[in-house]
């Protein structure tokens, strides 16, 4: 049921959207871009463009919108459209949503969701502040709800589980200002197009599940 369908995941940082992300493609392939993990590459690179967007990352900013786009643009222009895709993270502005509906468009590649993770503002601080991930391979877990079987190794691939630098206290209420201003006008937009699904994300169990029940 998930073969091409194109989603946006949106919602606050710590909602669960690289989670969510992994379970859907457990049951579907889906080219997944995660423009999170693109960045934290691109620092990790030593880049030009990762130098740039370390310090942004940090202080709870965004990367431009003409870069993340071409960043994004470069992806879905090769990509052969085999399968669904999954917006993780992308966009996080208004502008960013509209050069997205025009480079789609470009495309042939319409949306066909927009799933809005919700959640209270203390219920993502706390998740964001306990969360830990592989350095490898991204899989994202919690110090308390769901840490990996071995301590400081990741279960799938055995890499270094590490804490991001802006899940920091501070990081992270600055990232969830940044969301309030930014990116919440994106709920109102998607709304008038018909393409919002709103699901809350405090049950992490349900999530996927109702997932699927409302895309159906
Ligand atoms: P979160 O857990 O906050 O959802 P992400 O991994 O999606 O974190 O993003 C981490 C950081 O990367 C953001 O705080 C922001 O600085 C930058 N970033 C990611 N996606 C975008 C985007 N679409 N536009 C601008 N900046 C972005
Ligand atoms: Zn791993």
């Amino acid at each position: 049921m998930f073969k091409k369908t194109n989603l946006v995941l949106l919602g606050g940082p710590g909602a669960g959207k690289g989670t969510l992300s992994a379970m859907l493609k457990e049951s579907a392939p889906f080219l997944h871009i995660s423009t999170g993990d693109m960045l934290r590459a691109e620092v990790k690179a030593g880049t030009e463009l990762g130098k740039q967007s370390q310090s942004i990352m940090e202080n709870g900013g965004l990367v431009s919108d003409e870069i993340i786009t071409a960043m994004v643009a470069k992806v879905l222009q090769k990509d052969e459209k085999k399968y669904g895709m999954i917006l993780d993270g992308y966009p996080r502005t208004l502008n960013q949503a509209k050069m997205l509906d025009e480079l789609l468009l470009k495309l042939n590649r319409p949306l066909d969701a927009v799933i809005y993770l919700h959640g209270s503002d203390d219920f993502l601080i706390k998740r964001l502040t306990s969360r830990i991930m592989c350095r490898k391979c991204n899989r994202i877990y919690n110090q308390y709800a769901f840490p990996p079987q071995k301590t400081g190794v990741c279960d799938d691939c055995n890499g270094e589980i590490y804490q991001r630098d802006d899940d920091s206290e501070a990081s992270a209420r600055k990232r969830l200002l940044t969301f309030h201003a930014q990116t919440q006008p994106l709920i109102k937009f998607y709304k008038a197009q018909g393409l919002l699904i709103q699901i809350s994300c405090d049950e992490r169990e349900a999530v996927l599940a109702e997932t699927i029940k409302k895309l159906n």
